[in-house]
């Protein structure tokens, strides 16, 4: 890509910062462009349009999130960004549009200062900021942060994005990005009180297992909060120690709940007497019988993203069904609308996600689409596709189009004609798997347009209040929050 043998240490820092400075500059030049997709498809926005569920920002969400390869959410934060920098932040859009702050910088400005309504303490704090954000660069995150709110503070105090309340900021998420294989990171604040509780119940499951249990504790409570998602009356664990007179052994009412679709022909692993993957749960008394017989294959549960092979021996030993997804030569076309689960089980399992470009909501959140209307398309696995409703509907009423190919791939067209492929998923992680389905030939009845029968039953919903509403209603309350604080703060104390 490029020749920089030879090339000297001070002539490679000059090349670093120059390019440095040409990223802020594109940074810039992309949300322009952004914002002015914004407008193009949010401008004289009329009342109708504003309250359907695909308003002009939805459209230009989609348009972005092809165009970028961003998921719908990624797309709106980049949206919000570009529309600050122009609209709001103009003094600080100019120093990134010169390469004088980074797109990071620039980013943390228009988040940390979204709560500004005023437009005279916008218009102050811009400039205050574009005087001190070059400097900004080199500081740590939180630092930059810090200088960001003492402007904010100056300004318009009760804009300051506060440290929430504890109570406020309680919630449960679950995933991260990195998030390896078969296990999804889970993390929240809760009550004291709640928090309690549920210590106290995971800690007394975690301690019904016998002593020769090779779980560390934490392992155990993990497992004893799957229990109480399948169970909540759940009164032991399901012991792993695989003693034949344990008392706590038995089968585990967590992997009964669970459906683990392989694409194989065969159920992997054998029955109860699969030995159990010590990488799995510990190097305890499980490792000395050697390592587990995994010949089976990754599996796949719907929600729960790839299933490592020795997990899914594990599953299969206590008790998880195994759908394994039927041959493709299996599947024929069915005579009615709506497919059979074992045809939608196959078809979600193929996509795993949403087939619109950028989307990653996962397919068991999908509706499924024919891609050729029915009748006229076939209810046929070369012929659905999962798509999330925002581009369910988005396919029906908006204007863009997608072909399906044989081997699940879609290729989009948005209303300008730019065209984007997407692959599903399946084929990029299991691609020793044959995923080949070609649909019928589609029948004359299907040539109607797409907002006919492949919107069968699918009507644009409305929104009780549009979205310039719920966000100001949204920044409105917070700021009365932030207000409510500070005249606590203001209080004398009451001695
Ligand atoms: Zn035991
Ligand atoms: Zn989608």
């Amino acid at each position: 890509m490029f020749d920089l043998g030879g090339v000297g240490d001070a002539a490679l820092i000059e090349a670093l910062r120059a390019a440095t400075r040409a990223e802020a500059v594109a940074a810039a030049q992309r949300w322009a462009i952004i914002a002015a997709l914004v407008d193009w498809h949010c401008k004289d926005e009329d009342e109708a349009r504003a309250s359907a569920a695909l308003d002009g920002w939805e459209y230009a969400a989609a348009e972005i999130s092809a165009a970028c390869g961003l998921s719908r959410e990624a797309a709106a934060g980049q949206m919000r960004i570009a529309l600050a920098l122009r609209d709001r932040l103009p003094k600080v859009g100019a120093l990134l549009e010169h390469g004088e702050i980074s797109a990071k910088t620039a980013a943390a400005i228009t988040w940390r200062t979204r709560l500004v309504t005023d437009t005279e303490a916008l218009a102050l704090i811009d400039a205050a900021l574009a005087g001190v954000a070059p400097t900004l660069g080199v500081l740590s995150q939180k630092n930059t942060e810090t200088a960001i709110d003492v402007w904010i503070e100056k300004f318009d105090p009760v804009a300051v994005h506060c440290a929430r309340t504890a109570a406020r900021s309680r919630c449960i998420e679950f995933g991260a990005q990195e998030d390896p294989a078969g296990t999804v990171a889970v993390w929240g604040r809760l009550l004291a009180t709640d928090a309690a509780v549920l210590r106290a119940r995971l800690t007394a499951l975690a301690a019904t297992v016998c002593e020769a249990d090779p779980r560390t504790v934490g392992q155990r409570r993990a497992d004893a909060m799957g229990l109480l998602a399948v169970d909540p009356n759940a009164e032991r664990l399901t012991c792993l120690c695989g003693e034949p007179g344990c008392p706590a052994a038995g089968v585990d009412p967590r992997s009964a709940a669970v459906t683990v679709y392989v694409l194989t022909d065969t159920v992997p692993g054998a029955a109860a007497d699969t030995p159990r993957d010590p990488g799995v749960h510990g190097d305890g008394l499980q490792a000395l019988r050697g390592p587990a017989a995994v010949t089976g294959t990754p599996g796949v549960i719907p929600g729960g993203g790839v299933v490592p092979a020795p997990l899914v021996a594990e599953l299969v030993a206590t008790g998880a069904r195994v759908t394994t997804l039927a041959d493709t030569n299996d599947l024929t076309a069915e005579p009615r609308y709506r497919p059979s689960a074992k045809l939608a089980a196959w078809v979600r399992t193929r996509d795993l996600t949403c087939t619109f470009p950028g989307c990653h909501r996962g397919a068991q959140y999908c509706d499924l689409d024919h891609s050729v209307p029915w009748p006229g398309g076939a209810t046929h696995p070369g012929n659905l596709a999962a798509l999330c409703r925002t581009h369910h509907l988005l396919k029906t009423f908006g204007g863009w189009s997608a072909v399906q190919h044989p081997d699940g791939t879609h290729t989009w067209t948005n209303p300008s004609g730019h065209t984007y492929t997407t692959v599903p998923l399946t084929r990029i992680l299991f691609p020793d798997k044959s995923i080949h389905t070609p649909a019928p030939p589609p029948t004359p009845a299907a040539t109607g347009s797409g907002s006919g029968v492949g919107g069968r039953g699918l009507a644009m919903p409305r929104r009780r209040r549009t979205r310039a509403y719920t966000h100001a209603a949204r920044i409105n309350a917070e700021r009365r929050l932030n207000q409510h604080t500070l005249e606590q703060h203001a209080k004398p104390p009451p001695f």
